[in-house]
């Protein structure tokens, strides 16, 4: 077996250790109003500030809508959706899209250009070949012939976006907006959720988390980032200023099992590989959106290439990145030292865009 594509998580190394969903998680106060439901496939968490607790039953109906629209328009599982009529007629005809499909395939292809093309919407070919996006899970891993057939597909400048209409330019190619669009959703209900009046609210969707205001006079939104080798600890917490997001990914939050060995949904679109020397990946800065096209961005890039990427959101994006080998390590921004109080799960080391 090639040992490319080989998640080696902590659990093959050491038995104690469980893979985990990472979603950095909101200690939440009991008696803070909360409502959760399911959209994208995966679970939304709405927290108001206790003064608004008569609000949380529409507040959370409306946000649910939008979530769920987009979700109609984006996910790559429904037949119907917009995304799944840009691959039918992909290499045919462009296709007229929604308005928030069209800004998600922009901000898509631009997060594509700023991360010299690591994060790529495009890479869903090669994503269904490991067994993504509700393709059937490989009984072998595939071959480097299928593989480099599909990166010839993978491309985001095969995406023309012109006035909103989206063409892929050979048929066969496809796109995927699941590294993105949970964010943008998340910006999308944090502009409803100021326009009603609601000043303190926390919006976490699957790993992604925005907020405004504060819980209490006392204290900032706490979020703990979880610890990408053990389920049951968390790495440190945040305090999260009012506007901010944050965003994580991590190899064991989707993976498929092959001959026995794990492969993570993150797809390094040079390779057609699975990636495999990170852990975990958390981002903060000023949306959503963003905090979550660079987290899959910098999962890929990985420490190497993660500076690179850095150069260009200094500083108004902060990282944390815990590469996928033992003893534990963690990367961090200064800024991103700043807001963590750490659980000392590892030994810490300064990222900048300078080394
Ligand atoms: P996230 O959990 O935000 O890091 O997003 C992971 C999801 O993004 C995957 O489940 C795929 O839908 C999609 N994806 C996988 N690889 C890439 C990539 N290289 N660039 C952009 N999106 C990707
Ligand atoms: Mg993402």
């Amino acid at each position: 077996m090639s040992s490319k594509g080989l998640i080696r998580t902590a659990l093959e190394r050491a038995r104690a250790c469980v893979p985990l969903n990472s979603h950095p998680r909101f200690f939440q106060t009991p008696e803070l109003p909360s409502q959760a439901f399911r959209s994208m496939g995966t679970l939304a968490t709405i927290t108001l500030g206790s003064d608004c607790a008569d609000r949380i039953e529409p507040v959370t109906q409306h946000v649910r809508a939008i979530f769920d629209r987009l979700e109609r328009e984006m996910s790559a599982y429904r037949s119907d959706s917009a995304i799944s009529e840009i691959a039918r007629m992909a290499g045919v005809a462009p296709v007229k899209v929604p308005a928030d499909t069209y800004q998600v395939l922009s901000l898509g292809q631009r997060f594509g250009s700023l991360s010299v093309g690591v994060f790529n919407i495009t890479a869903a070919p090669l994503a269904s070949l490991w067994g993504f996006n509700g393709a059937a899970v490989p009984n072998t891993l595939p071959s480097d012939q299928s593989i480099g057939k599909l990166l010839k597909l993978v491309d985001h400048r095969g995406l023309v976006l012109h006035d909103g209409t989206a063409f892929l330019s050979l048929k066969g190619m496809s796109v995927d907006v699941g590294g993105i669009a949970k964010g943008y959703a998340i910006d999308r209900a944090y502009d409803y959720c100021l326009s009603a009046g609601i000043r303190d609210f926390l919006i976490d969707f699957s790993g992604n988390v925005r907020v405004a205001g504060r819980p209490s006079r006392r204290e900032d939104w706490q979020i703990g980032v979880r610890d990408p080798f053990d389920r049951s600890s968390i790495i440190g917490k945040i305090a999260l200023p009012s506007g901010m997001a944050v965003s994580t990914s991590g190899s064991y939050e989707r993976f498929v099992d092959i001959l026995g060995q794990r492969y993570s949904h993150i797809i390094d679109p040079r390779t057609g590989y699975p990636v495999t020397e990170t852990a975990s990946v958390t981002v903060l800065c000023n949306d959503a959106v963003t905090a979550d096209a660079l987290s899959t961005a910098f999962f890929v890039a990985g420490l190497k290439g993660s500076r690179e990427i850095l150069k260009k959101f200094t500083p108004s994006v902060d990282l944390l990145l815990v590469p996928d080998r033992f003893p534990t390590e963690l990367w961090l921004t200064p800024g991103f030292g700043n807001v963590l109080t750490s659980n000392n799960a590892g030994q810490s080391f300064p990222l900048s865009d300078q080394r």
